[in-house]
């Protein structure tokens, strides 16, 4: 098969790296893909948003799948594009994509097939927001409608902090995205991701996970896209990850279906165990990043099977197998990051970290010049590990990590620390 990824995250790496270990594969691109990518398969200068440049490519070099990464071309309808070329696309067509593309979507839909979620409303004028956050109260939560690049949510602890979240997205902070507004009720609980990957009618549940997305140890600082994760997640018995299958993942395939655009690609709850049971405070249509790169180490099954049958419907008598240890994984950031930071900045010693036992070294933002890898983003690596527990996973990715040379980089040192603590007992 020749398969083309789109992307060039640490979570396109861990695609590569699987999609790469499949014996069906005989080529694999990824535009544009990064270092780390090009190690696992031919990285092409191609725009991802121009979809005519995308389809010239699959033609011209027989592409038989194409799998999309990020959320960004799968809101702007490249899984239509290509299926209208007659070129098959894992992921969800433009319609499902919004899901992840319009937070007031996905709240209609909870209200309608009666999914447990927050109670919300969504306005289109800052009075009336303001209005329904007063006579609410705080804590409240205050989301852009549209795609934020994980930017547009604010948890508001106080009055005065959703006043004056209201205030930036009315006042155009993420412009067409914040032109409509839902406003949430605070759900208190543990917070965990869960994975199903779909097929129009079915899910299969992937694994939950667990993301730490404040930039700093104790869960402090400003939001992340995500600082480390680890899988499966303890806090998921097997109970929690029944009644998320039963009250949430299947009523939205279900009425995805009746509403005419059945979700195809992976269904990435997020989820808040409250002390009323699971409630699902978003989705996202794809891998979430860092999630996807623990659960591609975990997972023992070849994936190219499972994306085919998603694409193609055939998800019902599909089997995944899963390797039981858990892995873990820990962003290396640019200092500076969420806000702004450098790049160029070399890094040295990723061979000897990749050496400790368990270890794999996912690639986000890097370069390679003049066999040098350079740092060229925010997140730059994701450097995960495998163990009989997720405490060893954890001590050998910090082994990993501590061998890696780059004074510009900074991770935090506390991922999985509730489950580590779980496991202390
Ligand atoms: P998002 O950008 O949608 O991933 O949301 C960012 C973060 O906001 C999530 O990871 C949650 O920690 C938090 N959040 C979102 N909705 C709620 C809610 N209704 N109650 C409490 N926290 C929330």
């Amino acid at each position: 098969m020749h398969i083309l990824l789109l992307g060039s995250g640490g979570r396109e790496h861990a695609l590569a790296w699987k999609i790469a270990a499949s014996p069906l594969v005989t080529r694999l691109w990824c535009a544009p893909g990064n270092a780390g990518i090009a190690r696992e398969a031919e990285c092409v200068v191609l725009d991802i948003a121009d979809h005519a440049a995308v389809i010239a490519f699959c033609k011209n070099n027989a592409v038989d799948l194409v799998v999309v990464g990020p959320e960004t071309p799968l809101a702007a309808g490249i899984v239509d594009d290509l299926a209208k070329a007659g070129i098959k696309a894992f992921g969800p067509s433009k319609q499902a994509a919004q899901l992840e593309g319009s937070k007031g979507f996905t709240k209609d839909l909870c209200r309608e097939f009666n999914i447990p979620t927050g109670a919300y409303e969504r306005f289109n004028t800052a009075a009336d927001a303001l209005a329904y956050v007063r006579a609410q109260g705080a804590p409240i939560v205050v989301k852009a409608d549209g795609l934020a690049a994980g930017k547009g949510v604010v948890v508001a602890q106080t009055l005065a902090e959703a006043e004056a979240a209201i205030a930036m997205m009315f006042e155009g902070a993420f412009g067409a995205a914040g032109a409509e507004v839902v406003i949430e009720e605070y759900l208190a609980g543990r917070e965990i991701s869960f994975f199903a990957l779909c097929d129009g009618e079915t899910a299969i549940p992937l694994a939950s996970a667990q993301d730490h997305k404040r930039v700093f140890d104790h869960d402090e600082g400003p939001n992340t896209g995500g600082m480390g994760a680890y899988s499966p997640t303890p806090f998921v018995t097997p109970e929690i990850h029944d009644q998320i299958m039963s009250r949430i993942i299947l009523p939205t395939v279900a009425g995805m279906k009746k509403r005419g655009m059945p979700f195809r690609g992976v269904l990435y709850a997020g989820v808040m165990l409250t002390a009323q049971g699971p409630k699902l405070f978003e989705y996202n249509v794809r891998f979430g990043d860092p999630e996807c790169q623990v659960l591609m180490l975990r997972m023992m099954s070849d994936i190219v099977p499972a994306l085919l049958a998603s694409c193609d419907g055939q998800l019902k008598n599909f089997n995944l197998r899963w390797y039981p240890d858990p892995a873990l994984t820990v962003v290396m950031a640019a200092k500076g990051y969420p806000g702004d930071y450098k790049k160029g900045t070399r890094i040295d010693g990723l061979d000897d970290a990749a050496k400790i036992e368990g270890v794999e070294i996912f690639q986000a933002g890097t370069v390679a010049k003049d066999g040098a890898i350079l740092a060229n983003g925010g997140r730059v690596l994701n450097v995960c590990a495998t163990g009989k527990t997720v405490t060893e996973a954890q001590s050998r990715v910090y082994r990993a990590v501590d061998c890696i040379r780059w004074s510009d980089g900074f991770c935090r040192r506390d991922i999985a620390w509730q489950a580590v603590a779980a496991e202390r007992g």
